[in-house]
């Protein structure tokens, strides 16, 4: 059950849009029908106040980390299009460390390039299978793993980002999972804290290389969560480079999985036998998942919400949204818009498995 938003509820503000490309085609052949689905998503996000966007899920077979390969160029290309013919900007969606299991890059160069942990092990990233009924269908599975900053993988992310943008225009890039947080062993990879050296390292080329291309830089952060602590070092010296910021205040798992132990114990066995079990465990999954990202109770707490925005003001940053994946439940709704509307900040409406058509209610 879910409710629609209505449109005239929702507070002028500079709103921003998450959309899974997943939800509007995986087409690799001409699309007809996905040219009007984006034309329609594109005038609502237009009429509601919406100026940026991100697209996940952009890339071909869910191959997370072969950013240059997307599903369909000619529907990518025709999307940003849009988008820009609304005046929305498009920022590529980026994930600093995470490959899917099935990428290219991962068979080539998970040797060399994967996290290592105390016993030799690799980390699991996020699987998909926690995503279940979220982000992705029954059917669109995946698994990753982490891939280490502070080795080659940064030259390479950052050549193949780059060469995206360029090459479909796109307004700036946006990179998540900034909160990975982990002490990766692999000495070929430089000393003891090459992996908290290394986001930042990535975090500084992009922005340089987006400064001199006058594009835009959106850091991703889960502030919001209660596993996840206020910025640290690495944070305020990036919240000095963004141009955007967004917060998520979604409970969920945070990703802190040096100084967590329940998290590093997932990201080192659970995450592999629930991966092996999951065809068992969706069934558990699919029930627990929307609770665990459920935002109620962050939005209960409207205050907290605002100490997390304040305190990112006091750093100076001005553009703001705050994600929270369950807008279409009326009481985070208007809890988290009060918020925005009193800080002068923005709304993130994240489409899930529904598009803004679907959850926006035009009357
Ligand atoms: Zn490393």
């Amino acid at each position: 059950m879910y409710e629609r938003i209505n449109s005239k509820k929702i507070p002028k503000g500079e709103h921003m849009l998450f959309m899974m490309y997943n939800l509007y085609s995986k087409s690799k052949k001409p699309d007809k029908e996905f040219k009007k689905m984006i034309d329609k998503e594109m005038q609502i996000a237009k009429k509601i106040g919406i100026k940026t966007m991100t697209v996940e899920s952009n890339f071909s077979d869910f191959r997370v980390g072969d950013y240059m390969d997307v599903w369909n160029s000619k529907n990518y290309k025709y999307l940003v299009d849009s988008a820009h013919k609304n005046g929305i900007k498009v920022f590529l969606y980026t994930i600093i460390g995470e490959v899917a299991k099935h990428s290219k890059v991962y068979q080539k160069y998970h040797k060399k390039w994967a996290i290592r942990g105390p016993l030799n092990l690799r980390y699991s990233g996020f699987n998909s299978i926690m995503l279940q009924g979220i982000a992705y269908e029954k059917d669109d599975e995946f698994a990753t793993f982490v891939f280490c900053p502070g080795s080659n993988w940064k030259k390479y992310f950052l050549k193949q980002i780059f060469e995206v943008v360029d090459k479909y225009d796109l307004d700036g890039i946006y990179i998540d999972r900034l909160s990975y947080r982990i002490n990766c062993r692999d000495k070929r990879h430089g000393d003891k804290n090459h992996f908290k050296e290394g986001v930042l390292k990535i975090v500084e080329e992009v922005s340089k290389g987006l400064k001199k291309r006058k594009k835009e830089f959106m850091a991703v952060d889960l502030f919001g969560k209660p596993s996840v602590r206020f910025p640290d070092k690495i944070v305020e010296k990036y919240l000095d480079l963004a141009d955007y910021i967004l917060i998520e205040i979604v409970p969920g798992p945070g990703i802190d999985m040096e100084n967590n132990p329940l998290q590093k114990f997932y990201a080192y066995f659970a995450a592999k036998a629930i991966w092996k079990s999951r065809k068992l465990i969706k069934i558990i999954t699919k029930r627990l998942v929307p609770n665990l990202y459920n935002s109620l109770s962050i939005s209960k707490d409207p205050k907290r919400v605002e100490n997390i925005i304040n305190c990112l003001k006091s750093y100076g940053q001005t553009k703001i949204v705050t994600f929270s994946v369950d807008f279409t439940n009326k009481e985070i709704f208007d809890s988290v818009s009060k918020v925005a509307k009193k800080t002068k900040t923005g709304l993130c409406f994240v489409s899930g498995r529904k598009k803004l058509s679907e959850m926006i209610m035009d009357k």
